[in-house]
């Protein structure tokens, strides 16, 4: 099977399993597993922040960072298909009692003029507080797409007069620091905590890591505790992890070629709509006339290939490291005979 279902999907290379079997462990808890330490310490250096934080997800490590960021009753602004908001099991509601005001983006993406008319007047009883904008980069139901950093810095400059915080779910932020020749530390200053993902494109088996200030990270491992996400010898998991850092980064541009392969093939047929701008590793398209998404996803595991039904209309494949390129010549093949 050629599985383009998610980016997730990846098992841990030879030299990651190796990196993991000879990782030097401790309990975690107690701050002593140096593999842990390391990753925290590499992954906030990279991104010029004070502090990390390894947790099991990036679900946990989003709703940690909203729960740092608010209080309840307070208010996040995000785009209306972004994941804190759509699929993290109504966390923002459960686990930190916020309120949320969703704004239309174009493909995920929103910018600083949405933000500022989304601020709640504080000085209204009847509006909840705005607290908090939680970006997405890259957005995955947008299809992958990045931000330019500018529009990025301008939504800061709305967080500063406003005294709001900016969290980045950056699940993919990788793929568009790759995509957009961007650099971590760029983000480092721009948002005040940061999520990134490494069982994602970047292919570690588990776990993501929330950065920010000593202080937020402090506040943070509190919480991690609290919903059950410490961890004792993760040491081994965190290996995986620096091992992706340092060797899985420079090659996602391979899985964007890929994509945008793939896009050549699917413009050609008359059962694909639009497709959003591919800029990364997720194509996601609207299906049309003889297929249904349900139908298209069916016709494709035929051939031995497996996509997702994203939405009544849209198929979502995503490219990865497991991903060859013979793979993909093969998926070409199979999509033009369809
Ligand atoms: C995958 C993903 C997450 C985190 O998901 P987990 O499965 O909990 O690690 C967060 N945001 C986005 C945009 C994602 O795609």
């Amino acid at each position: 099977m050629i599985d383009f279902r998610s980016d997730t999907v990846t098992r841990p290379t030879a030299g990651m399993l190796k990196a993991m079997q000879e990782a030097v462990v401790g309990d975690d808890v107690f701050g002593e597993d140096p593999t842990i330490n390391e990753l925290e310490r590499l992954s906030a250096e990279m991104f010029n922040m004070e502090a990390g934080l390894f947790c099991p997800s990036g679900t946990m490590t989003n709703q940690i960072a909203i729960k740092c960021h608010t209080q309840p009753g307070d208010e996040v602004i995000c785009e209306a298909l972004s994941h804190v908001y759509l699929y993290e099991g109504g966390g923002i509601a459960s686990n930190s009692g916020a309120s949320v005001q969703l704004i239309s983006g174009n493909f995920g993406r929103i910018t600083a003029d949405q933000v500022a008319a989304a601020v709640n007047n504080k000085e209204d009883v009847h509006r909840p507080l705005s607290r908090l904008v939680s970006l997405e980069n890259t957005a995955n139901r947008g299809g992958g797409t990045c931000y330019n950093f500018d529009d990025i810095q301008l939504i800061k400059e709305v967080c500063l007069n406003n005294n709001l915080s900016l969290h980045l779910d950056g699940a993919r932020v990788f793929n568009a620091i790759v995509a957009k020749k961007e650099k971590p530390e760029q983000y480092g200053r721009v948002f005040d905590s940061v999520s990134v993902c490494l069982s994602k494109g970047l292919g570690a088996p588990v776990g993501s890591v929330l950065l920010g200030n000593k202080d937020f990270i402090k506040r943070a491992r509190r919480i991690r505790k609290a919903l059950g996400g410490g961890m004792r010898q993760a040491g081994y998991l965190a290996a995986g992890a620096l091992y992706a850092l340092k060797n899985q980064v420079d090659r996602l541009e391979q899985d964007h070629h890929h994509a945008a392969l793939i896009v050549e093939a699917l413009q050609k047929k008359d059962f694909v709509g639009t497709i959003p701008p591919v800029e990364t590793n997720i194509v996601l398209f609207e299906v049309k006339g003889r297929f249904t998404p349900k139908s298209l996803v069916e016709a494709l595991a035929l051939k031995g290939i497996l996509a997702i039904a994203m939405s009544p209309t849209q198929v979502r494949i995503v490219t990865h490291l497991d991903i060859s390129e013979s793979m993909v010549k093969q998926t070409i093949r199979e999509i033009e005979s369809l």
